[in-house]
């Protein structure tokens, strides 16, 4: 991965750099009135000095508030600013998808609504997209205002994931990037329901690079990713990109065999040369709860992926949308699930 600072190179050739990109910006949003006002007037103003045009794709994740009237009421306005509004919550990963395949640019950045991945830097990552790169992340250099809480368990999530994945996930980079046409239409052929984007994101490959800053609070509102949520989004990263967990068990259950076996040789030597009967009590109850808290560990971690490839196989789609207000005649739209 290369590791590239805007104007160091100010010896590239106009005529090598691609032509400005239509820009699609996707953000999906969950009951985020307080932040939408301010983050439209901030969006206007990317918007704007964009050379090739730019859109934005609000997915309306199935908010309960004044969510998706206001983006209905700001598309009025301004016909650059369109939403997708799913029927109900489908989940962050899902509404990603959602505006990925909605939106129509040349290049598509990805981005949350509370402000936190600030919009003012998708000119500079415009600019990598023009000398050649496919995807440009944005890492986030520190997290202010975040809880000790959310430091440390997303610290230790880039850390577990590193160790039991062969994918290349970097830390500190969240959804914030620009994709090229080619990186979103590869990823709109990966309609896998447990996703971790980011993670299939560096699985599809093309030239990656990485844009740095610092990463401010929440502008408005309050986060939409409890404990609960981030827990399943771990789980979902680790058991779609690795089967670790499986060997895990089977190390278990091979370390408890050996120790097993250490145990009856002793018990056959303490009754046939000590010839004492052995009292045994505790240490058959020791290895009962031991062995079968084994058993059910095992079983659980391979529920897990039994349940995983059920709900693959069911092959539901990713989510539904509920209505599309982009300014074409209704008539051009679909009956408006995903397409496949
Ligand atoms: N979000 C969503 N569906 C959900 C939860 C969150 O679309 O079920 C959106 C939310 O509106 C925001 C983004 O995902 O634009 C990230 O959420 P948030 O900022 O609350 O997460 P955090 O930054 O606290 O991890
Ligand atoms: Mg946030």
């Amino acid at each position: 991965m290369e590791h590239v600072s805007l104007g160091s190179e100010a010896h590239v050739n106009d005529t090598m750099l691609r032509p400005d990109p239509r820009v699609s910006i996707v953000i999906p949003v969950f009951n985020e009135e307080a932040v939408l006002p301010l983050l439209l007037s901030r969006l206007r103003g990317v918007m704007d000095a964009l050379p090739g045009g730019a859109e934005v794709w609000f997915v309306d994740d199935g908010s309960r508030d004044a969510t998706a009237r206001m983006i209905e009421q700001a598309h009025g306005e301004d016909a650059r600013i369109k939403l997708v509004q799913l029927s109900r919550n489908f989940g962050h990963p899902a509404a990603i998808t959602a505006g990925l395949d909605a939106a129509q640019g040349d290049a598509v950045v990805l981005m949350d609504a509370d402000l936190q991945d600030p919009p003012e830097l998708i000119p500079d990552m415009v600019e990598l997209y023009r000398r050649g790169f496919d995807v440009v992340q944005a890492r986030r250099s520190t997290r202010e205002k975040e809880s000790i809480f959310k430091r440390v368990t997303a610290w230790s999530f880039y850390r577990i994931m590193g160790r039991l994945t062969n994918n290349e996930i970097e830390a500190n980079v969240g959804e914030f990037r620009l994709m090229s046409r080619a990186v979103v239409a590869a990823l709109g052929q990966l309609r896998e329901r447990h996703r971790l984007v980011r993670g299939l994101v560096s699985w599809v490959g093309f030239s990656h690079t990485t844009i740095g800053f610092v990463r401010p609070g929440r502008a408005a509102g309050e986060t939409k990713y409890p404990l609960g949520k981030m827990l399943r989004l771990s789980a979902d990263g680790l058991t779609s990109f690795s089967t670790a967990p499986l060997r895990v068990a089977s190390f278990i259950g091979v370390g408890g065999l050996l120790a097993g076996l250490g145990y009856a040789v002793y018990a056959v030597y303490v009754r046939f040369w000590l010839r004492q009967a052995v009292a045994g009590w505790t240490s058959l109850v020791i290895i009962n709860i031991f062995f079968s808290s084994l058993v059910l560990l095992c079983l659980g971690l391979v529920g897990e992926y039994v349940g995983r490839i059920f709900e693959e196989v069911k092959r539901r789609p990713l989510y539904l949308v509920r209505r599309k207000i982009d300014g074409a005649p209704a008539a051009a739209e679909g009956l408006g699930s995903e397409r496949r």
